[in-house]
């Protein structure tokens, strides 16, 4: 309360702006992650991995727009592609020049996606991934998991949720019994089976490769589509996770980074399913989509992979971000806390707690209150993660900066030690 007082204090602007907002939005918001008690900040701009709210905090970017920001703000090479798209029109109302090449790089760098095909987003991306399985199967149930996250209406945490209508049944994340029982049982009416690799919003739980394996093995028996949905996780190798796993979905699903910051999406994976919507098949799956090639995106995202979000820097990044974690989970050790920091490369997760965290259960064990202060103690320091405890690194990000972050957890563990 204390923390949230202080708070609601030092940002007088974001508490008016926040205010105003909510005559045309429900609580001013029209994305739910961003929300939290007692309101958001509002930024006022961005630049490289710096941030400034409208009440003039400066802030060490450490969410990374939820991996979509991987070039910082304002990239000189994204900006020169969207700028060059935007000299000759912005919806042309046929095809462009920029989609084959822009689809012949992500096909480079995800092998599996032998066939790809555009969205707007990682939620159109998986709402069509799960048709296509669906369509190309000829069943209908869907295995998920519990904690999953594949965007605003394919959300398994508990709680309220608006749900696209599939026919869902449950696995449970890296419970290798438990999940190949429920495959063996509804094989028969099982279309797909779609994961995160590792959880990303569900707090950066990585998939252990002998479950993974058992995935491929029990729906590769029975005919059923594995999806690999690496929106957030394509960002953990040069080729993804699936790259560093060594195991290949069926389809693949990507969103986030790869458009360059743009809004994107893509769904793509084995030639024969994919092949059902070239147009000139009979019976042709149809999947139009006014932006699904606009050309802002299409530009942007050939910038973000050629020049900006290279293998090399894709390695670098993620290095930086094994040490970081390494790092913080020193100082939870030296300090004796209850915390610890989860997670792969450069996507990490704060936990409250001393459980090993290998499943969404092990994580609901944490102090969902210290947490909280976790976040409102960084964030006066001048560190932007995400409420939830989410840290995700961007290719400005200098290693004085991480220096930093490490300084201001190292402070937090000293200061709040009472009540870790
Ligand atoms: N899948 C995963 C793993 C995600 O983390 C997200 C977004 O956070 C999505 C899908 C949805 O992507 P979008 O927000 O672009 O619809």
């Amino acid at each position: 309360d204390e923390a949230k007082q202080a708070y609601t204090d030092r940002n007088p602007a974001s508490l008016a702006h926040h205010q105003a907002a909510t005559g045309a939005m429900p609580g001013g918001n029209t994305r739910t992650v961003l929300y939290y008690d007692p309101f958001p900040i509002t930024f006022a701009r961005g630049a490289g991995a710096r941030l400034w709210d409208i009440d003039g905090h400066e802030y060490v970017d450490f969410l990374g727009e939820f991996t979509a920001g991987i070039a910082g703000h304002s990239h000189p090479a994204i900006r020169r592609a969207v700028e060059k798209a935007m000299d000759s029109g912005i919806s042309l109302g046929g095809h462009n020049t920029f989609e084959p090449r822009f689809a012949a790089l992500v096909q480079q760098r995800f092998p599996s996606m032998e066939l790809v095909r555009f969205t707007n987003s990682g939620t159109e991306a998986n709402m069509l991934a799960i048709s296509t399985a669906i369509a190309c199967t000829g069943r209908k149930k869907v295995l998920v998991f519990r904690n999953g996250y594949h965007g605003a209406v394919f959300m398994f945490s508990p709680g309220a949720n608006i749900n696209a209508p599939f026919d869902y049944i449950y696995g449970s994340y890296n419970d290798i019994a438990a999940t190949q029982a429920e495959i063996e049982a509804n094989a028969a009416d099982l279309a797909a089976v779609i994961l995160e690799p590792m959880l990303g919003g569900g707090g950066c739980i990585s998939a252990e490769l002998p479950f993974l394996q058992m995935l491929r093995d029990t729906t590769a028996k029975h005919g059923i589509v594995l999806i690999f949905d690496e929106v957030m996780t394509s960002r953990l190798s040069p080729g993804g996770l699936q790259a560093v796993l060594g195991i290949t979905p069926d389809l693949t699903t990507l969103g986030k980074y790869i458009g360059g910051g743009m809004s994107f999406g893509a769904f793509g994976g084995r030639a024969d399913l994919m092949a059902r919507f070239d147009p000139r098949s009979p019976n042709a799956l149809p999947h139009a989509g006014t932006f699904n090639n606009n050309v802002l995106t299409m530009s942007a995202g050939i910038a973000a992979l050629t020049e900006v979000y290279t293998p090399e820097a894709a390695n670098a990044l993620n290095a930086m971000g094994e040490d970081l974690r390494s790092r913080l989970n020193a100082v939870a050790e030296r300090h004796g806390v209850a915390m610890q920091f989860t997670g792969r490369g450069s996507m990490l997760a704060v936990h409250m707690t001393r459980t090993p965290i290998r499943s969404p259960a092990d994580a609901a064990k944490g102090n969902a209150k210290t947490r909280d202060l976790f976040f409102f103690d960084l964030q006066k320091a001048g560190n932007w993660i995400a409420r939830r405890g989410m840290m995700v690194l961007s290719l400005p990000l200098t290693p004085a900066d991480i220096d930093s972050l490490v300084d201001a957890v190292e402070e937090f563990a000293t200061s709040r030690a009472h009540l870790l």
